[in-house]
């Protein structure tokens, strides 16, 4: 039986699904929703972006934008429908959340070869190939039962940003601008003064947070890439000054200096009526959002669409269980992917699940395995998650620490990265067998 099962339409089981069907290998899709939906998914349709809207950077000599390229290359489904229904967002790849997940879910539904089964998947089907990609929020009646099978999963909370809508704004008060004036006026700024900083400093680590369960505390840990506000502020007054409050870059035409520190406000949607507060996931009551975000300069009287919520992230122990392709080492019919394997953030997922499908793809076909180059992003991720070394293993983002240096000494950072990302997409051309 040839028919692969994937459990889970996000992010990585869509591209799973997309690049199998691509590949004349019929889908069976499991996905809970809309009859079940995790606390942080609310929309009917697939591949759903539970927090911020962007892709984050686009340019190639960046970790992320040479990731993108090399998935491109691969024939990913995720950067397709990314770039078709992008929003303006300086440097950065961002969306609109709602046009993306309805052109994703779109395509998947076109294809003949893949078929939609809607409800909670509770057991691992005991015959066939199988890709899990339930995600950081697998429902508990499964998450059981993968912790059955590898007996390696753990849980930790992640925070999600605020929504205002762009009309509650105070105009007078914020500006437009792209740091450096790279991009077109693509983020509202904020602009605080000392004295206004040092008082929403003092009102945010002084605010009440929704206490976590006492079954959950055990195993909280602050997912870096997504740091509550509240938490990084208490690490000091100047922390989020160098953080997602840093000023760098504006000037405040207002007073023609650069601000003492500036909440930065990402487009939500196309039409810009939304706008999301950059960097400020958090686990504040939501009372408490809306006092002390309404101490932003411009915010004042914002209508807060969608309140911070804090949220659970299941990951297995992919070293010691996954092989480089995504599959178990003792159960060659059963494949990860996504962020439950460990790899960190939207593309990452999304790339997880390009790879597994490729993978197995080429099993079912009676392929050898493709070997990726480590100099490539996804190859050296694939690398990580199923060899890093490391006792404790925790989720990795694609960043260009995880690459082979730069064999000579070039200075200037952003020529170096472009060199190695160059380098990476032609050994990953080579391999794929595309020149
Ligand atoms: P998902 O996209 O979550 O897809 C899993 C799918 O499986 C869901 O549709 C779910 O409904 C379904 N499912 C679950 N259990 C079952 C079951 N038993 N049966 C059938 N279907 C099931 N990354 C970023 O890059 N930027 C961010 O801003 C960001 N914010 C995040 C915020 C939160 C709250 C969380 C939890 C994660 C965040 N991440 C972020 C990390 C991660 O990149 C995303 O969660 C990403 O969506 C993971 O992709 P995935 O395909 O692994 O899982």
């Amino acid at each position: 039986n040839k028919t692969v099962t994937i459990i889970g339409a996000g992010l990585a089981g869509c591209e799973a699904a997309w690049i199998l069907s691509q590949q004349g290998i019929s889908v069976r899709l499991h996905e809970m929703k809309p009859q079940k939906f995790s606390p942080a998914h609310h929309s009917e349709n697939f591949a759903e972006l539970v927090c911020s809207n962007s892709l984050k950077a686009q340019r190639l000599g960046s970790a992320a934008g040479m990731l993108k390229e090399e998935m491109r290359l691969m024939g990913s489904l995720v950067v397709d429908c990314a770039l078709q229904t992008s929003v303006a967002a300086g440097g950065a790849l961002a969306v609109d959340r709602e046009e993306f997940s309805a052109l994703v879910t779109r395509r998947i539904k076109q294809q003949e070869n893949i078929e939609i089964i809607s409800g909670e998947v509770t057991s691992i089907p005991k015959d066939g190939y199988t890709i899990i990609a339930t995600g950081p929020l697998t429902s508990d009646a499964f998450a059981a039962e993968i912790e059955n099978l590898c007996g390696g999963s753990l849980s930790f909370f992640d925070a999600a940003a605020p929504i205002v809508t762009y009309e509650s704004l105070e105009k007078e008060k914020i500006f437009f601008a792209a740091r450096y004036g790279r991009g077109e006026d693509d983020y509202i700024n904020c602009p605080f003064n000392k004295q206004e900083y040092e008082r929403f400093h003092q009102e945010l680590i002084n605010a009440q947070t929704v206490p976590l369960k006492e079954f959950d505390k055990r195993d909280f840990k602050v997912y870096e890439g997504c740091m509550p506000v509240e938490v990084m502020a208490k690490r000091g007054a100047d922390t989020m000054r160098y953080g997602p409050l840093k000023p760098v870059g504006l000037r405040d035409p207002a007073t023609g200096k650069r601000p003492w520190a500036v909440v930065q406000l990402r487009r939500e949607n196309k039409e810009g009526t939304l706008y999301n507060l950059v960097g400020f996931q958090t686990n504040l009551k939501f009372g408490e959002q809306k006092r002390v975000f309404s101490l932003i300069p411009g915010l004042a009287h914002a209508d807060f669409v969608r309140y911070g919520v804090m949220h659970r992230n299941t990951f297995i122990n992919s070293p010691k269980l996954l092989d480089s392709t995504f599959c178990m080492r003792e159960r060659e019919n059963i494949y990860f992917a996504g962020q439950i394997t460990g790899v960190e953030g939207y593309v990452e997922s999304a790339m997880s699940g390009l790879l597994a499908g490729t993978h197995l793809a080429r099993k079912l076909k009676g392929l050898p395995d493709l070997a990726l180059p480590l100099t490539s992003m996804s190859g050296a991720l694939s690398h990580y998650i199923s060899g890093c070394a490391t006792q404790d293993f925790q989720p990795m983002g694609c960043n260009m620490g995880i690459l082979p240096p730069w064999p000579q000494r070039v200075k200037d950072k952003q020529e170096r990265y472009l060199l190695i990302a160059q380098r990476g997409l032609r050994d990953l051309k080579a391999a794929i067998g595309e020149e």
